[in-house]
């Protein structure tokens, strides 16, 4: 296996990583197969490329490839190329329009004098452009413009100066926004969460297994239990099958990102001690008490609005009837660069059945609204199949202002909520009414503290200070 460097797109740069799948294991078998299931089971948090890095006979190498997991690694697996070693880290990369390939896919690798060092990340580094330029100024060369890679040179300096736990410490002093990492420094693995817990960072046990994973649901995949989630400001030290906090470094606020409940994760995983499927039950039942619509059926968005839509026509006792068929083989249209190819990708993607809508007073759940493309053309959809009624419910705020750590919503002029009343977005999507979730019925129904969640997106105002944004709460590490 060729030790792979990254390659630079000097067409588009690279931007930071996104909501990207990690993947860490230290066993006393071969991990390749089991981290390659696990990036499977993560799929959803990345589809553009994937790669794996593993440590063996004194050396850390890497796979990258494009597309899917299963059918990028389908050459290596077939022909039983696959790295020995026992100890590696998976990344599944979760690119915007344009780079949908291995560029910038992790994990990054680096040789250092402590060894190879590779590294994988989800999340988003808001200094990153700042230490990039410090860094180049002290001679660090750059192949990428990603936040994975300034980091991973951070670390790499700030290790060599003071060693493995006072340097992370001091990088992680420095670094400021998302990120949940899976670490190598030759065959020892560190799982590392920023101070605000952003990035869910889970770790669990299969046999002679350590895992460290972006969701439980990639621990359970290949039998393993799980042990507890990485504290946000933990590092923790994995090596010879022991699991040792180095520290934890306090954030007096916690950040998780509600996104992850609301639409990201997988609902058969528990983040942060909360299952996603449960938010989401009681995203739908509170939806349903703030904002119920008389109609004849209620129909989900097919995936992505299917547990919201169940519990709002439960609560109501309505009936729940799956008006949309979904081709499970269709691209991912969120991404797509021009609202054109999206609309042309959303019909190939869903279908009405012509005896659910036709005629009928339709309830239509959705998860979120971030630019509208797909429930303009999921109404009109519906209308042309039939739909007397269609009333609008989303089991989310509005979204009205950037995320910043690793949400692929950037820009305030993509979201069709700013500024506008909910009559105004009803008229634009060409529905006959149209209602959100309040901010209180979302942080009631994940179940936590407001003071524990990121609502940046909904509010403009950020837990980590953003030039140009609002702060909401002012903060400093404590140690
Ligand atoms: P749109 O309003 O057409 O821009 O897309 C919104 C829909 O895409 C939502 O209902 C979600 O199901 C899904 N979605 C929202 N945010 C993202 C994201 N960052 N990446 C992929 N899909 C998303």
């Amino acid at each position: 296996m060729d030790f792979q460097l990254q390659d630079y797109d000097p067409i588009n740069g690279l931007k930071p990583s996104e909501n990207c799948a990690v993947v860490g294991i230290c066993g006393k078998d071969p991990v390749f197969l089991k981290i390659y299931t696990s990036l499977r089971t993560l799929q959803h948090r990345g589809q553009e490329a994937s790669g794996v890095a593993i440590y063996d006979n004194g050396k850390i190498n890497a796979i990258k490839v494009d597309g899917l997991v299963h059918e990028g690694f389908k050459p290596y697996i077939e022909k039983g190329l696959t790295p020995k070693g026992i100890v590696g880290i998976g990344h599944n990369r979760y690119s915007t329009a344009g780079m949908k390939n291995i560029t910038g896919a992790g994990p990054f690798l680096i040789s250092t004098a402590m060894g190879d060092m590779a590294i994988s990340h989800n999340g988003e580094i808001t200094n990153y452009e700042i230490l990039r330029d410090e860094l180049k100024e002290l001679g660090v060369p750059f192949v990428t413009k990603t936040d994975t890679e300034v980091m991973l040179n951070l670390l790499a300096r700030t290790i060599r100066q003071r060693g493995i736990k006072n340097g992370i410490k001091s990088s992680m002093e420095i670094l400021q926004g998302a990120y949940s990492v899976a670490l190598m420094i030759g065959e020892r693995m560190y799982a590392i969460r920023d101070p605000k817990g952003f990035r869910p960072l889970i770790l669990g046990k299969s046999g002679n297994d350590i895992i460290v994973a972006s969701e439980s649901a990639a621990i359970d995949v290949v039998g393993g239990k799980v042990i507890r989630d990485v504290q946000p400001g933990e590092v923790i030290e994995i090596f010879n099958g022991e699991i040792t906090t180095l520290f934890t470094l306090r954030s007096q606020r916690i950040s998780h990102c509600m996104f992850e409940y609301v639409y990201f994760a997988r609902p058969d995983s528990i983040i942060d001690g909360t299952e996603v499927y449960n938010s989401r039950y009681q995203l739908g039942t509170n939806l349903a008490r703030e904002a119920p619509a008389e109609a004849d059926v209620v129909i989900p968005v097919p995936d992505s609005g299917r547990t919201q839509a169940l519990s709002y026509a439960s609560e109501l006792k309505m009936e729940y009837s799956e008006g949309l068929f979904k081709n499970r083989y269709s691209e991912r249209t969120f991404i797509m660069p021009g609202n054109m190819e999206r609309d042309g990708a959303v019909k190939l993607k869903l279908n009405p059945i012509k005896s659910v809508v036709n005629g009928k007073r339709i309830v239509l759940v959705d998860d979120s609204i971030v630019r509208g493309t797909t429930m303009k053309r999921i109404v009109s959809l519906l209308r042309s199949f039939g739909a007397r009624e269609i009333h609008v419910r989303i089991a989310s705020p509005k979204i009205v202002a950037p995320c910043y750590f690793g949400v692929d919503m950037k820009t305030r002029d993509q979201f069709i909520a700013l500024n506008k009343t909910d009559q105004q977005i009803c008229d634009e999507v060409g529905a006959d009414s149209l209602a959100y979730l309040s901010i209180e019925g979302l942080i009631k129904s994940i179940g936590m503290d407001k003071k524990s969640l990121c609502i940046g997106c909904l509010t403009g105002e950020y837990p980590v200070k953003i030039l140009g944004e609002k702060e909401d709460v002012q903060t400093t590490l404590e140690f």
